[in-house]
Parts: structure tokens; sequence; C-alpha cells
């Protein structure tokens, strides 16, 4: 037998396990001796804040309220009722003396737990109870055997502690026999695990073998051991991710023919000479990236990111136009119905001027989305089919059935984080695939950009228009309410509009739906009824939240009462009021989106979020240093903290980054989406440096051996396809 079918043989060859026992892993998914050797402990008893039960007494009678260890045998137990409560009161001792543990809650549950005589270690922060013993209240407890014990006092050793699976645990496979299986497997198996990483990166980054690494996670010397067989795990699955990030982005420059464009663009020039500003810096920067890509035979697959309201857009346009004139089509892809209709208003708009000027050869637009009728679908697909239409514009309708493209040239995909990388991939069309662009207003904080974004070009736009004024955030209690309605009511009869939000609290439409038009009525009745108030809400059909918007652009209404629908990429300028309720409701980043709809003109614009009084109040003494914050502080304070950033923050990179810190990477990036394995060691949030070591090791090998086909490379081509096949999808190797 090979070591690989030896460590992928059954478990049940382990000293003390058999076939039945083997029969009750598998159940828990550890089938193979390898799984068993790579089920690594949960936690460590580590000596650092071990103490003896006397010089714990005295530490804590000094005031120490810090986490202890103390190793001691089960003296007695006892299960008292009090007031009809149970409590469980456990006794132990050490060689030293005696100390107590106590569950107010669960003690018939724990009380088996605890036979006279075991050996625990027990963790938790002591105090000195009301009879002077040394006490811990709920403690974590862990079972070792007399050895283990010993072994921890005479040497120091670190003890680990496996998160036992209940299937397990329910056949009595507990703790210490849990550790002795593993470290049998250990003894018999270890030396037979094959390195996964090439010899020149362990040197490189002076990482532990693959052998080392098991050994050590299982029973650490020090705890610096811990970290570096931790370090060497990361790196390991970073840089087969980074491989995959590579590769993904080599295929789509090699594998795949893009489409040509030349830079002279007689077009491009004239349309920018018709607009009424100038161009920002960071917008020509983009400009020039964009279209360097364009001109280049590999088809361009480029993240265009800018705060809202830092104007994608015309830089969008710019890059349709040198496509269109070049004799290609280009399509700009929405999220949203309502946003395709307003891009299809605002670059009819925007090109206006120029089309007057140029009747001889107009830009032509075809707007398709589902909600159309069949009739005049048919009537864009024959436009778009003999390309009489240069510029489509829609949601992901354009690419669902029956449009056919005469010559595509270019994809613009606006509000990125809707859209995963799989999709993009979807726009490759037998080998040959269009300029791609993709724009988000979401900052995408540098670990994602070089992972789960990693393939992709970054340009940023980092400069606001010249003449925008930033937005004043205020925060007010719901008592306020009167008051916010009475200022809305008095800038409307000075012409400056508002929007009024209502989050989505309920789960169905229906349910928002009935709140938005219960809001409505109400407000109209009351505190608005002198002024003129739309209502949209997610439940419209496309035409008619299309009329309201349109609507209230043309100032018709003073008031918007919305839900959540005006979230992305609306735009209407005079606008200048942003009035977000139960404002607590909302994430960070929908929060700086909705907030990004006001403040486009050229007028001091204001957004009032509202919150209940107390929450309100509570914001106002809140830190958003999270450091500062405890875990439970931090959880209970979630709501405030958000409501405090954004009064604070104005800068959508550092709401991102509190977004991040808050909500963890994975809810908003949508990694789930994105086609790459789950990261079992390493934290893509905190290890950055890791991060951008792995992704230049990665880049570099493909770079210089893009089919993995040198000796060298083979143990990593070997691992791809052994275990990241279904990761392979768009980064084949060969
Ligand atoms: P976003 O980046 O959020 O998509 P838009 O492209 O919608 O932003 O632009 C926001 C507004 O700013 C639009 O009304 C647009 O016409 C205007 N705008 C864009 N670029 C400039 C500029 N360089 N100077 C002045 N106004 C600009
Ligand atoms: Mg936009």
């Amino acid at each position: 037998m090979s070591d690989f079918d030896k460590l992928n043989s059954s478990i049940q060859y382990i000293k003390t396990v058999g076939p039945k026992r083997a029969s009750y892993f598998e159940k828990a998914g550890i089938r193979t001796i390898r799984d068993l050797l790579f089920c690594f402990p949960s936690k460590y008893l580590d000596r650092s804040n071990q103490l003896n039960s006397s010089e714990a007494f005295k530490y804590v009678t000094q005031g120490y309220d810090g986490e202890i260890t103390i190793i001691g045998k089960v003296h007695s137990s006892e299960r008292k009722s009090f007031n009809r409560h149970d409590i469980l009161n456990v006794s132990f001792r050490d060689e030293t003396g005696f100390f107590q543990a106590v569950w107010f809650q669960g003690a018939k549950f724990y009380e088996n737990r605890f036979n006279s005589g075991d050996i625990f270690a027990v963790s938790g922060k002591p105090t000195i109870s009301k009879y002077g013993d040394l006490q811990f209240a709920h403690p974590d407890f862990d079972l070792i055997t007399t050895d283990e014990s010993q072994n921890f006092y005479s040497t120091g050793k670190i003890i680990p502690f496996y998160r036992i699976p209940t299937e397990l645990r329910q056949k009595n496979i507990g703790d210490l026999s849990f550790r002795k299986i593993v470290s049998f497997a250990l003894d018999g198996y270890f030396q037979l695990l094959e390195e996964t990483l090439p010899q020149s990166i362990l040197t490189k980054y002076n990482l532990l073998s693959l052998q080392e690494t098991v050994r050590r996670m299982h029973y650490p010397e020090t705890l610096e051991e811990i970290d570096e067989a931790r370090r060497r795990l990361k790196m390991e699955e970073l840089l087969y991710i980074e491989l995959i990030v590579a590769l993904r982005k080599n295929n789509y420059k090699t594998k795949i023919k893009g489409t040509q464009k030349a830079l002279s663009s007689k077009m491009v020039k004239d349309f920018i000479t018709s607009l009424p500003f100038e161009l920002t810096n960071a917008q020509k920067d983009s400009v020039n990236d964009i279209f360097k890509d364009m001109k280049n035979s590999e088809p361009m697959n480029r993240l265009l990111q800018g705060d809202v309201g830092s104007g994608k857009t015309i830089v969008a346009l710019l890059s349709m136009l040198l496509a269109v004139d070049n004799g290609f089509q280009s399509v700009i892809m929405a999220p949203t119905e309502i946003l395709a209709d307003q891009h299809h208003k605002t670059i009819s708009s925007l090109l206006e001027v120029y089309n007057t000027q140029h009747p001889e050869k107009p830009v032509t637009l075809s707007l398709v989305i589902g909600g159309q009728t069949k009739s005049k679908r048919a009537v864009e697909n024959e436009r778009i089919k003999n390309s009489e239409a240069n510029i489509i514009i829609g949601t992901h309708a354009v690419f669902e059935g029956t449009t056919l493209f005469d010559k595509l040239g270019l994809v613009v995909i606006d509000e990125q984080h809707r859209f995963g990388v799989i999709q993009r991939s979807q726009l490759i069309n037998k080998g040959t695939a269009p300029d791609c662009l993709v724009m988000s207003a979401t900052p995408i904080p540098r670990t994602l950009s070089m992972t789960v974004y990693g393939d992709l070009d970054i340009s940023i736009i980092n400069e606001m228009p010249k003449n925008r004024i930033p937005i004043k955030t205020h925060l007010r209690g719901e008592s306020k309410a009167e008051l916010i309605y009475k200022y809305i009511v008095e800038e409307a009869q000075k012409g400056v509009q508002s929007f009024i939000v209502f989050p989505l609290v309920e789960e169905s439409e229906k349910l928002e739906l009935k709140a938005a038009i219960k809001h409505y009525e109400e407000l109209t009745e009351t505190f608005l009824k002198d002024v003129k108030v739309g209502l949209l809400h997610g439940r419209m059909k496309w035409k008619e939240k299309e009329e309201v918007m349109l609507k209230f652009k043309e100032k018709e209404y003073d008031v918007l009462i919305s839900t959540t629908v005006i979230e992305v990429g609306i735009d209407i300028p005079s606008a200048n009021i942003m009035v977000i309720n139960d404002a607590h409701h909302f994430g960070l980043s929908q929060l700086h989106q909705l907030r990004g709809r006001v403040g486009r003109g050229n007028k001091q614009a204001h957004c009032i979020l509202v919150a209940p009084d107390e929450i309100a109040a509570r914001s106002e003494k809140v830190s958003t240093k999270l450091e500062y914050l405890s875990p439970i502080m931090l959880e209970k304070f979630k709501a405030s903290i958000r409501l405090q950033s954004m009064v604070q923050y104005l800068d959508g990179f550092k709401i991102a980054e509190m977004d991040m810190k808050l909500r963890g990477p994975g809810d908003i990036f949508g990694i789930q989406q994105s086609g790459f394995p789950d990261l079992k060691y390493a934290d893509i949030t905190a290890d950055i440096e890791l991060v951008a070591q792995a992704k230049t090791e990665a880049f570099e090998i493909i770079e210089k051996d893009s089919h993995l086909s040198s000796e060298e490379n083979a143990l990593l081509r070997k691992n791809l396809n052994d275990h990241y096949s279904q990761n392979l999808q768009y980064a084949k190797i060969a």
C-alpha cells in the first residue's frame, strides 16, 4: 500500500478504534486517517495563565480579575435546590488546596460530568465567594488524564482540546479518548504526509514542512509553535487561492480573444467638448486606464471604483463611445429596471447636444428591460441585431434569451457587487469576450481586491466633482419627527425637495407595501398636507416607478416617500434632503448609499437619520474606535456605532472599512458567489500581509509557467487538480 493509500484508509486501523467506532467517526465526517490528522484542536491549554489554587487565591484577593486556569481533581459535587432553583456546586482540590465551581443553570446537565477523582482543567474568572472560597461561576472545563496533568506541571506542555462532534460524544468518545486516538494516529502516520508546498516557497517564507505543521498543531511545545504552524496552513491555503486568481486572470487575457479599438476618436473628442463641465483629474485617469485596455487585443476586465456621486457614468459613457466609434456596440447593465431606465434618460440627455451637432451620425440607444411588452421588445431586438442601436441599456434581461448583438465590443456592469465573478464569465461567447468594465460605489478593501476581485484590474475615482459641498449628516430621536417634517415643509416652500425613506422591516413585500402606504397616508393627512408628496415602493411596476421618479425629477412632487428601492444610483440633483427613518435597521453601506442620493447639486445637502430616542441618545456617546470596545459591547451597540459612524464619516472607504469590521466581509462582497473555496485557516480581513505574499508568489509562478508544466510546479498542478477541481471552472490550467 502506498503512503497515500495508507493515509486515505479508514481510521478503523488506528489503535483503540476498530470498525464500530470508525462508523461513529464516519457519521461525524471523519472517515480517513488523513481526515483525523487534519482535525486540529479548537483551543489549547497553555501555561501562561495557569496557576495552582493557592496562587490563584492570592491573586484574586489582591484584585486580579482576569482569566485563570487551575488543574484539580474532583473532590465532591452537590446539587442543591434554592428557591425552587437547582444549583450545582463542585469542589476541586490540587496539591495546594481547594477551589469551587458553581452552576446556576443547567445543574442537572452538568452534574454527571464530574465524577469524584477525575482531573479537570478549569478556566474562567474566579472570585472569592461569601464563604471565602475561590470560586468559578460557569467556568470552561476540560477533562484531562493524570499523565497530561503531570506532564503539564513538569514540562509545561500545552494540552490540545478538540471540538468533539456530538455523534462521538453520544457514543462515549469524549475528550480523553479523542485525544488518545489522535495521538495514536500521529505516532503511526504523520510521517506519511506528502508535502504540498514547493521547497522554494517553504525556504523563502521560512515555513514549517507539512509534517511538522500537523505534528505541532496537535502537540505544540510552545505557543509560538502554534502560530508558526498556523502561518504555514494559511499560506498554503492562500497560495492555492491566489493561483486560482492568477489562472483566472491569465485565462481571461490569453485564452479569450478580445476586440481591439483604435484610440483616436472624433466622437469621444466632440462629446467631451459638448459636456457642460470639465472632467475631474480622477475621471481623466480612469478613462486613460480604460482606453489603454480597450486598445489592447486582450479583453479588458476592469473594475471602476468611485464613491456615490463621483461621476462614474460619464466615464462609462466615454468608454462606450470609443467602442461605438470603432464600429462596435456597447451595453450598460444596471441591477434594477428603474436604474436601467434612469441610465437611459441620463445618457440620452448627455448625448443631446452631441447628437444635434452630428445629425448625420447620431449615437443611438436602445432600452431592454424585463417589464417591456413583447412587441416593444421585438422592435428593440431587431434594432440591436441590425446595429441600429449603438448603446444598449438594460438589466440582466439584455443577456437573456432573444437579444442578439451584431457586434458587441464593451459591456459595462453598474453596481458590481450584485454580479458575481461567475456571471461576468458568462459574457464570454465562443472564446471571444467583449471588454468588460464593472463599476462599484462600494469600496472594496485591499484584501478582497487581491482575492475575490483579484482577476480584475482596478481604477479608482478618488475625487469628487469640484462644485460639490459635503453633505451634513444629523442624527435625531423619533420624538423630533414633527420638527423634521416642519423643516421639510419650509424647505419645500423654498423649492428644495426631500426624500423620506422607510426601511424594509417586514419580511414580506406585501407588508412592506402596507407600511409604506400607511406612512404615506398618515403624513399626507398631517404634517405634509400642504406639500405635494409622491410614493415609491418595490411592488410597483417599473413603469409606475418611472412615472413617479420622473414627476419627482420635474418637481411635480416636493417630497418622495419611499422604501429602499431608491437605494442605488438614482440621480436627482434638486433633491437636497434625505430623511432615513428607523435608520438603526439599516446596514452601514446601505445608509451610505442612501445618503449619496442627495448632495449631487451645488447646494448644501442634509441627511437626517431618525432612530428611537434611546438609540439616538446612546449613539452620541458611543465611540467608533472599535478597538476600545469589548466584543459584548460591540454586539450590543452595533446600531449606535453605525449611526455615529455615519455622522462622523463621509468617506466611502472609511464607511466600508467600518462596515467590514462590524459585519465581516462575507456578507458584503458576495464571496459565496465568487467560486472560491471556503477559507479554513486564513482570515481575509486580518491576514493582509500573507494575502499579499501569496498573491505575489502565485502571480509570479503563473506568469513564468502558466500551464504549471515545469517539474518545479508539478506539485502545485497536482494539488490544484486534486483538491480544487471545482474551483478551476474559469481558471483552466492547460
Ligand atoms: P456615480 O459615480 O454615483 O454613478 P454619477 O455618474 O451619477 O455618479 O454622477 C453624479 C452627478 O455628477 C451627475 O449629475 C453627473 O452629471 C455629475 N458629474 C459627473 N462628472 C462631473 C464633473 N466632472 N463635474 C461636474 N459634475 C459632474
Ligand atoms: Mg452610478
